[in-house]
């Protein structure tokens, strides 16, 4: 869907996957002025597809565009195109208890000039693949960052745009040199608050069954996975708290064993167990250190059960999109 100031968005069409033309001086191959989602459609056990809360993806990309000042895509044609590609594809819906298809919808600046300001045209496109499992189960190892920041405060931590993730890349290619899955980062200011990972949000779960979660700060993105873990977390009757927690309390926890499971969510890894922490400050093994955690477990089972339609949604969460 194409937008142009003064016309508005126009020209919807479902295409097959083919390069599209940029003009060189495309305002996004410069000023990186883009912004995407992730999301993902399942096949439900009686055949059917679901999506999980896509009306939030919608509301995230609505707050993204507005702060890379790009032009408010309604959150309706946001689900309508989302839904009519799902549906177009619907045959390429993978079953099976880890596959799903992935769904990528994102803008770009396409207006052509050399000069800093907001653009005055823009695309909005959405693409889609099958996908497995993000990661191959047990537990994933994590490289605390000391010397890379993610995000600074007042700067764009809390949109998904794509210069977020170009300026991770370093720190998650240092996190693979180091054998590790992941990268953590560390606030900007004082490089000891957790933040989160290079594509997930964290959790940790206390010994006394108490789950902590770093607050949203504008530095972290708003996990649609993260908040619907705080929910199903809360309604387990587990205590859940947002609060800040250092990398020297973490260290400190996990030796003394008061820190039992640690865990990654979002889109694509789900669930996923934190085995261990390693950085400049040594390596931690967290409870089991091989994904046999069983708060863990129980969330993860809650949120799939729900997801793929295997249990009762009281939330509103899962929609069907056939
Ligand atoms: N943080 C970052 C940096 C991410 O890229 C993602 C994936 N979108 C998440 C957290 C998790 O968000 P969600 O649960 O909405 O997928």
């Amino acid at each position: 869907i194409r937008y142009k100031e003064g016309q508005g968005w126009h020209n919807p069409t479902i295409e097959a996957r083919a390069p599209i033309a940029l003009d060189p001086a495309a305002a996004v191959l410069h000023y990186a002025q883009e912004i995407f989602e992730g999301m993902k459609a399942y096949r439900a056990a009686d055949g059917g597809v679901v999506m999980f809360r896509p009306d939030a993806n919608a509301r995230r990309f609505h707050q993204s565009a507005e702060r890379m000042a790009m032009a408010p895509l309604p959150d309706a044609l946001f689900l309508e195109a989302v839904r009519e590609l799902v549906k177009v594809d619907r045959d390429w819906i993978p079953s099976g208890e880890s596959a799903s298809l992935y769904l990528r919808p994102f803008m770009i600046a396409n207006e052509a000039f050399l000069g800093v300001k907001p653009s005055a045209e823009y695309l909005f496109i959405v693409i889609a693949s099958p996908v497995g499992a993000y990661f191959s189960g047990g537990a994933v190892s994590v490289w605390v960052s000391e010397d890379y920041t993610r995000a600074a405060p007042g700067g764009t931590g809390a949109a998904k745009c794509g210069g977020n993730y170009a300026a991770s890349l370093l720190a998650q290619r240092e996190a693979k040199a180091q054998n590790c899955d992941q990268v953590l980062f560390l606030d900007a200011a004082e490089h000891r608050w957790i933040e989160e990972m290079g594509g997930m949000n964290i959790f940790f779960v206390m010994k006394d069954g108490t789950l902590v979660t770093p607050p949203l700060g504008g530095t972290i993105l708003p996990g649609i996975t993260r908040d619907a873990l705080l929910t199903l977390a809360r309604d387990k009757g587990l205590t859940v708290r947002e609060e800040r927690y250092s990398i020297e309390q973490c260290y400190e926890d996990a030796a003394s064993g008061r820190l039992v499971e640690a865990f990654a969510c979002g889109t694509a890894a789900v669930v996923t167990s934190i085995g261990r922490f390693r950085g400049q400050r040594g390596e931690i093994v967290i409870g089991a250190g091989n994904g046999a955690d069983p708060v863990t477990e129980g969330l993860r089972d809650a949120l799939i059960g729900i997801q793929r339609g295997q249990r009762p949604d009281p939330y509103g969460w899962v929609q069907r999109v056939d």
